[in-house]
C-alpha cells in the first residue's frame, strides 16, 4: 500500500488524531483504539513501511531502538511485572494495517494464553 491512503502515516502526520504515548524522530507511539488488554498501545515507525516482512537491514537501528525502549514504555503505562508484543504480519498474520507496528499488551493481571489451541 502506499503512504498517501494509510491510516498510520496520517496518524504520525497528525492528520489524524491519537492518543499519544511516546514519540521521538523515528517512532511513535499511542493508544490502540479498540483496546483488547488493560494497557494496549501501538508502537509504529514514523517512515512508512508495509511489515515486518519488509524490513532489511538498513531497518536495524530503528527496530533495535524500537525493542530497547519498549519495556520502559509499558511500565509508564501500568505494566510494570511483564508484557506481550505482537506483531501481526501479513495474510497469515492477520495484518490490517499494512503500516508497521508493534502492539505492546499488558496488564495489572495475567494476560490470557498466546494462541488458543483449537
Ligand atoms: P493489525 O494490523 O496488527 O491487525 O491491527 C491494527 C490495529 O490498529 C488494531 O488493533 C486496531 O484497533 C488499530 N487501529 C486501527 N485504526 C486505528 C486508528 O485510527 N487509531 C488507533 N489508535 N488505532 C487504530
Ligand atoms: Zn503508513
Amino acid at each position: 500500500m502506499s503512504t498517501d491512503n494509510c491510516i498510520f502515516c496520517k496518524i504520525v502526520l497528525g492528520e489524524i488524531p491519537c492518543r499519544k504515548v511516546y514519540e521521538d524522530d523515528e517512532l511513535l507511539a499511542f493508544h490502540d483504539i479498540h483496546p483488547v488488554a488493560p494497557v494496549h498501545f501501538l508502537v509504529v515507525t514514523k517512515e512508512h513501511i508495509d511489515s515486518m516482512a519488509h524490513l532489511d537491514t538498513r531497518h536495524a537501528g530503528v527496530m533495535g531502538r524500537m525493542m530497547v525502549m519498549v519495556h520502559g514504555l509499558a511500565a509508564q503505562q501500568g505494566s510494570t511485572d511483564g508484557f506481550r508484543i505482537v506483531c501481526n504480519t501479513g495474510r497469515v498474520g492477520r495484518q490490517d494495517v499494512f503500516h508497521l507496528h508493534v502492539h505492546v499488551l499488558g496488564g495489572p493481571g495475567p494476560l490470557p494464553g498466546m494462541i488458543a489451541r483449537a
